[in-house]
């Protein structure tokens, strides 16, 4: 029992058999390494050649060579990476600050710089241009808000220049009048503030009127006045019976808007949706 062990795990044995074992994977080890090293520096100066013809037959064609041609042991191995490190470290910055390089980076510097200053600007279109002031009114009354009809009754007259029935004098009619019986309910176009509230015989009439913003409406020749000044009313709130007081030829409501203190066709900006009644 004990020779079949002593023959089969004889130190002897084992370290003989380790230390072939060790030359013959130096020896592939050595070969794998120098194989590389060559095949690396060719393939280096290849790369070298169609990208840097300035070294293509300078050092790393000659080490490759060298390489190539010598029968290399670990020291040369060893050298041949020191000195691959050295000339990288030397090769590098050198491409760094290689002119072309250089002059690519401004290029493509410029290329930015320019992309950016070409890019297009979007204008920023203003839809009102060209438009006259009662249509950029109109415009913007209907894109803020929506103007109530405040009676159903039918345009009787609209708004506009016009021969006065009153007067027989040619004017602005500076509303539009809407078919009212007297004692009508009057709704409010807009949801807003009361701002004036005014008996009278003459003109408009006893009258009220709400304003929203830079937005007036007024209701004119009520009989009766429903709100007070200051009130908040809001769209559709009965403000006023219709009647024909003031400067009237028969019983209706004269219904004005005012964008900004200036007159606007109400029929332009009432909304279709929207009914009084
Ligand atoms: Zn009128």
């Amino acid at each position: 029992m004990e020779q079949v062990i002593n023959r089969y795990q004889s130190p002897y044995r084992t370290g003989a058999r380790k230390i072939e074992v060790d030359k013959k994977a130096i020896k592939y080890w050595g070969k794998f390494v120098k194989q590389t090293i060559i095949s690396a520096s060719i393939l280096g100066a290849i790369m070298a050649c169609e990208n840097l013809p300035v070294i293509a037959n300078s050092e790393i064609w000659n080490k490759a060579t060298e390489f190539a041609k010598t029968d290399v042991n670990v020291d040369q191995i060893r050298n041949g990476i020191e000195w691959g490190v050295e000339y990288a470290k030397v090769l590098i910055p050198e491409i760094l600050n290689n002119e072309d390089v250089a002059e690519q980076n401004e290029t493509v510097n410029e290329t930015i710089v320019e992309s950016v200053i070409e890019e297009p600007e979007i204008p920023e279109v203003d839809p009102t241009e060209g438009m006259t002031q009662e249509e950029k009114d109109i415009y913007n009354i209907l894109k803020s808000t929506t103007i109530l009809r405040p009676v159903n009754g039918e345009v009787t007259s609209p708004f506009g220049d016009r021969i006065d029935p009153v007067t027989k004098q040619y004017a602005l009619h500076t509303g539009t009048d809407f078919l009212a019986a007297v004692g009508t309910q009057v709704k409010s176009a807009i949801t807003g503030t009361v701002i004036e509230v005014k008996k009278s015989n003459v003109s408009l009439g006893n009258h009220v009127k709400v304003k929203n913003a830079d937005i007036v409406t007024v209701y004119a020749h009520c009989s009766e006045i429903k709100v007070a000044e200051g009130d908040k009313v809001n769209q559709g709130d009965i403000i006023a019976l219709s009647g024909n007081t003031g400067k009237t030829s028969g019983p209706h409501l004269h219904f004005e808007v005012l964008k900004d203190g200036r007159y606007v066709n109400p029929e332009k900006v009432i909304s279709t949706t929207n009914e009084a009644v």
